[in-house]
């Protein structure tokens, strides 16, 4: 990916403390770009960074990140998808390792306005945070 994309603001959304967006470079891409040696730390992070590398159309980070029991074999990206914007409703530890996060991920597809609300389910195994799978709304 470009340099100067890297600059952009980060797909997810997600802003500092002075409500400032984030850049890719310090936000997600800490993790997209540098899965080996970086993992998301929490689920959260984890489920931002996914949002991001769709957006980015990244199917490597996608796949690597999808625990195996649930990992499709490819990925395909609908060139007609323009993603909008991701609102993450709630974040909530479930377990030593595991956790769930509720969001609402915006799209339009070939004009018309989609609303993806789902809660996602995460497991951590050997210190990587993994999406399973999650249930619409
Ligand atoms: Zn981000």
């Amino acid at each position: 990916m470009k340099e100067v994309e890297n600059k952009l603001d980060c797909p997810c959304g997600r802003k500092n403390p002075k409500g400032k967006l984030l850049a890719y470079t310090d936000c997600c891409g800490r993790y997209i770009d540098y899965w080996d040696m970086q993992p998301a730390p929490d689920a959260e992070a984890l489920m931002r960074s996914r949002y991001s590398a769709f957006v980015r159309e990244n199917p490597a980070y996608l796949q690597a990140t999808w625990h195996e029991s649930q990992r499709p074999a490819d990925l395909d990206f609908d060139a007609a998808t323009q993603w909008l914007g991701l609102e993450v409703k709630q974040f909530k530890v479930t377990g030593e390792d595991a956790a769930e996060v509720e969001f609402v991920a915006r799209y339009r597809l070939s004009g018309r306005a989609v609303r993806l609300h789902e809660r996602s389910r995460f497991v951590r195994e050997a210190g990587r945070w993994y999406y399973v799978d999650g249930d619409q709304f």
